[in-house]
């Protein structure tokens, strides 16, 4: 063997099935418009969705932080990176979410982990929804416990798995909101079988925190439910919060158990306590977001009405989450790129990210966007040609 010759051939592969993927240079902050390889362009694919990321007030607290506390944490959270700024935080989470305390991690990907593997091993099962994020998945996967995926949101396919199961621990996870179809999990009857099964419900809440509940605390806020129903509650910050890192929320022992044994949790440098000030910065204004919350939904409402109108394949979200399904890559890739042209930046999904078969355009809205600017993405979808690849394919 010699050099990586294997490899491009796997790469080449790859792109002549139109999945290689290609980084693009931003070059502004986050907003409705940003820069793209020196272009503007009208963005449709953030997950800043209450248009927090760059926000005043955030970078505000970003920087007396930074003057206070300088920029590197310079530990892990069990060392002496643990600052008064990230305690406060996992505080004000846990007054946030109703739980009794919360645990920040430097990545959504790696509370997954930690929690899951954390939680169970051998002798255990893990049931999980067929469109869970990857994280989630290879948290499973990793874990060691029987691997289980049920079907997406159905509830029955759960049922007949777990009483199936003589796993010494059961844990069932889902996406609160799914992320690249938008949907919710029917969470209020997942918790019910779960419950039945004496299974442990996690639920991974990544684009339902901010966006959705009275006061922006996402999918059990908005069905109402208990940590006894979802006893391990995950969220990341680096969506609606517009910041970066992740927590999970529970019990007391939970917590504890996360901190003497999620290794993705002890093994890490804590995140720069100047993003824990800028997220507190950041939970005010996601819980008095109450008018964002509002412009959200009025814009989403917008989006479906005129996609209906353009006859394009929605899915079926009530979310910031809107994607338009196309099934091949190549078409997905091309109506992005007529898109581009257009001035407008709406990336294409792509397997292995989604099933096979379904690629498609995940639009993402923001409150940050104005109404005129949801108007001119439609109209732009209306004026992309490779609409048609599909029908005379097909
Ligand atoms: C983004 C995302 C994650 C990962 O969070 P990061 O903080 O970006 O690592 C986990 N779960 C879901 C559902 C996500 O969408």
């Amino acid at each position: 063997m010699s050099g990586f010759n294997q490899l491009d051939t796997v790469l080449q592969q790859r792109q002549s099935a139109h999945l290689y993927r290609r980084r693009r240079l931003l070059e502004s902050p986050q907003g409705p418009e940003v820069v793209v390889d020196g272009r503007t362009y009208l963005g449709f694919c953030s997950n800043d969705y209450l248009g927090l990321a760059n926000h005043p007030e955030l970078i505000a607290a970003f920087k007396n932080a930074a003057d206070q506390y300088g920029v590197g944490s310079g530990a892990s959270h069990l060392v002496n990176g643990h600052s008064r700024l990230h305690h406060q935080l996992e505080e004000a989470l846990a007054e946030f979410t109703g739980r009794p305390r919360a645990l920040l991690f430097s990545t959504g990907y790696m509370a997954n982990l930690g929690a899951v593997n954390a939680l169970v091993g051998k002798n255990d099962a893990v049931f999980e929804d067929r469109l869970n994020h990857a994280s989630l998945l290879d948290a499973g996967l990793l874990s060691g416990a029987r691997f289980q995926r049920y079907l997406h949101n159905d509830t029955e396919s759960l049922r007949t798995r777990l009483q199936r199961s003589d796993a010494d621990r059961k844990l069932v996870i889902t996406d609160g909101v799914f992320s690249m179809d938008g949907d919710l999990a029917p969470l209020p009857s997942l918790c019910e079988e779960a419950y039945s099964a004496d299974a442990w419900v996690m639920v991974d809440d990544a684009h339902g925190f901010g966006c959705l509940g009275k006061t922006g605390g996402g999918c059990v806020e908005h069905f109402g439910l208990s940590q006894h129903q979802v006893p391990v509650l995950m969220g990341t910050l680096g969506k609606a919060f517009g910041t970066s890192g992740a927590f999970i929320a529970g019990s007391e022992t939970l917590i504890e158990t996360l901190i003497q044994f999620a290794r993705p949790y002890i093994y890490t440098t804590a995140i720069p306590p100047a993003v824990a000030a800028a997220t507190l910065a950041s939970l005010k204004l996601v819980r008095e977001g109450q008018a964002l919350r509002e412009k959200l939904a009025a814009l989403i409402l917008r989006f479906r009405t005129g996609a209906r109108q353009l006859g394009l394949d929605l899915m079926d979200s009530s979310t910031a989450i809107q994607p338009i399904m196309v099934g091949e890559s190549r078409q997905a890739m091309a109506i992005s790129e007529e898109l581009e042209q257009q001035g407008v930046f709406v990336t294409a999904i792509r397997p292995p990210t989604v099933p096979a078969d379904s690629a498609r355009l995940r639009v993402t809205l923001s409150a940050g966007h104005t109404e005129h600017q949801v108007d001119q993405l439609l109209q732009a979808l209306d004026k992309c040609k490779a609409w048609g690849y599909r029908e005379t394919r097909s």
